[in-house]
């Protein structure tokens, strides 16, 4: 996953840098769904914190049972990746000399509606961020006892959930129904994500999310979403991007809208169709990332 981050490497060889990323890799995330949790809490706070603590736990089993089955294959499955030094530490005879470089990503989606359920907002007032941090850290403080205790690397991970964020939310309404501000979507929000409908500003966006992304080690990502008038206006782009850097945003992406007309070349955001040549054969473009 494009958001992948590897951490210091707990198994690193004696006189390598543990900070090394070239070779390693999240080998398999597992994703708490938190809300589920809140409700299955009754909305109480000091409840809540007790079940995940627990659903942590559970996490971590289960990324040691995937681990220690990836280790167990022959490497054999994967011969070309084994033999030509693209993974770190391979010893040319097992699968875990090379796996345990890498990182165990314990995941998290849908933190925004948890806060609702609970206290009935989200981190974007400070009660919500003060209960968002202490979430946080129960995931920091278990995976990094978990690390030294497994000597895996095992991380906290701000899943991406391109299709859990639809999947979990389907469930989760079969049986708790509409819920105002947490299930009157299509979606759950994205790992520790301000709410794509709340109206932010990209700078406050970076405030708030800048303030849980390093609890994560195992990988995070911050975007924001940009209309067409920053096309012409190089200068905001650029304030933007080093806002981000000053406020220790790890991985900062801008969404962009780009529409293209296919038929006559024309060059715009005006989504479904070309108000020059009025063609509905258009492409759209919206993420710029890296
Ligand atoms: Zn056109």
């Amino acid at each position: 996953m494009c958001r992948t981050y590897n951490g210091s490497d707990i198994n690193a060889e004696e006189g390598t840098n543990p900070q090394t990323k070239d070779g390693r890799g999240n080998i398999c995330p597992v994703t708490i769904i938190m809300p589920t949790l809140a409700m299955e809490a009754d909305r109480d706070v000091d409840k809540f914190m007790e079940l995940l603590d627990k659903k942590i736990g559970e996490a971590k089993d289960m990324l040691i049972e995937r681990y220690n089955y990836i280790c167990s294959q022959s490497p054999e499955s994967a011969k070309f990746m084994y033999e030509n030094g693209l993974m770190l530490g391979y010893d040319g005879k097992t699968v875990e000399s090379a796996m345990k470089h890498g990182t165990l990503a314990l995941g998290q989606i849908g933190l925004a509606e948890t806060l609702q359920i609970l206290i009935g907002k989200d981190h974007t007032t400070p009660e919500g961020m003060e209960l968002a941090k202490r979430i946080e850290q129960l995931f920091k403080d278990r995976c990094a006892e978990f690390k030294k205790k497994y000597k895996l690397n095992i991380g906290v991970y701000y899943t991406p959930a391109e299709n859990l964020c639809y999947t979990a939310m389907k469930k989760f309404k079969a049986q708790y129904g509409e819920i105002e501000n947490v299930s009157d979507r299509d979606y759950f929000t994205n790992s520790i994500h301000v709410p794509v409908w709340k109206k932010v500003s990209p700078f406050e966006k970076i405030d708030i999310e800048s303030q849980l992304t390093g609890y994560s080690n195992a990988g995070c990502i911050t975007y924001v979403e940009l209309d067409s008038g920053v096309q012409n206006n190089l200068e905001a782009l650029e304030e933007l991007v080093n806002y981000a850097m000053d406020k220790d945003i790890p991985y900062f992406a801008l969404n962009v809208p780009n529409d293209t007309c296919l038929d006559c070349g024309y060059t715009d955001e005006f989504n479904d169709e070309c108000p020059m040549c009025h063609s509905e054969h258009i492409q759209q473009l919206r993420r710029v990332t890296g």
